[in-house]
């Protein structure tokens, strides 16, 4: 019964999306219409409007991409995790460019192990995205701060807290409406995309920002206590 709704939910969320991806989708192939009848029409290759093209088609490719996470009709497959070995794979996998942009993980995992029942490709979906905007309001590198910790009431707490340009009060007030975006090659779907996955895991997901200073990201699940411990599956992986 659950999963019917939870199918039913996603049909849904995947029903609205639809219509705003069709429409986003169908500027850039405007664009790509209209330089490829100029270049028919006059019989010449324009370097600068190549580039435009090629730069719309990965707008398209992006947006089709970041789509697909949601609607993909994958088998849904709760599992319990250890956390802090999730968010390790994810900083592994982010470190190199974090490299490449003069930035610097910093990690605070708690010693114990932090039990959460969990989809681990969706977790990780969600830990990519949020690293990804902490790496991208950073252009001029720094550090990068993140905490996997027990909190209060059988709760595990994810923070990543960064120290780019942060974010108004306005934009903080429209964010995680789909295809908002501040960012030229941006497709507005991340955040979106994280939370519906963190509702779907009966956990919360919090924005924090200044500007000029920085943004907090809060994600919390609920943590499976000792009592099911036995119940854990092995994670392979290390702890970053
Ligand atoms: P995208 O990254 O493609 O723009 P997202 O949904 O991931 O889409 O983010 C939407 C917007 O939220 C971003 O364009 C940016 O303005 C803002 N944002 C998200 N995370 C941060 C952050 N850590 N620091 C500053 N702004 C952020
Ligand atoms: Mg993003």
């Amino acid at each position: 019964m659950e999963e019917l709704l939870r199918r039913a939910e996603k049909l849904r969320t995947v029903g609205q999306l639809a219509a705003g991806v069709a429409h986003e989708i169908r500027n850039p192939l405007t664009t790509l219409r209209g330089f490829l009848q100029l270049q028919q029409r006059t019989g010449n290759v324009n370097e600068t409007h190549t580039d435009i093209m090629l730069s719309e088609l990965e707008r398209i490719n992006m947006i089709v991409s970041e789509f697909l996470i949601l609607a993909k009709p994958q088998a849904v497959q709760f599992e319990t995790r250890d956390v802090r070995y999730t968010v390790g794979d994810v900083i592994s996998l982010l470190d190199s460019e974090a490299h490449l942009h003069n930035i610097e993980f910093e990690h605070h995992f708690s010693s114990s192990p932090l039990l959460v029942h969990c989809e681990e490709n969706q977790l990780k979906q969600v830990f990519i995205n949020v690293l990804k905007n902490a790496m991208e309001a950073m252009p001029g590198g720094g550090k990068i701060i993140l905490q996997v910790s027990e909190e209060g009431d059988h709760k595990v707490a994810i923070r990543v807290i960064d120290q780019g340009e942060g974010i108004s009060e306005e934009r903080l007030e429209k964010l995680g409406e789909p295809f908002y975006t501040s960012k030229e090659k941006g497709t507005g779907l991340g955040l979106m995309v994280s939370q519906r996955i963190i509702e779907g895991h009966k956990g919360m997901f919090e924005i924090d920002s200044e500007l000029g200073k920085g943004t907090i990201v809060t994600i919390t699940l609920p943590q499976i206590t000792e009592a099911h411990e036995e119940a854990a599956t092995p994670t392979t992986g290390e702890i970053a």
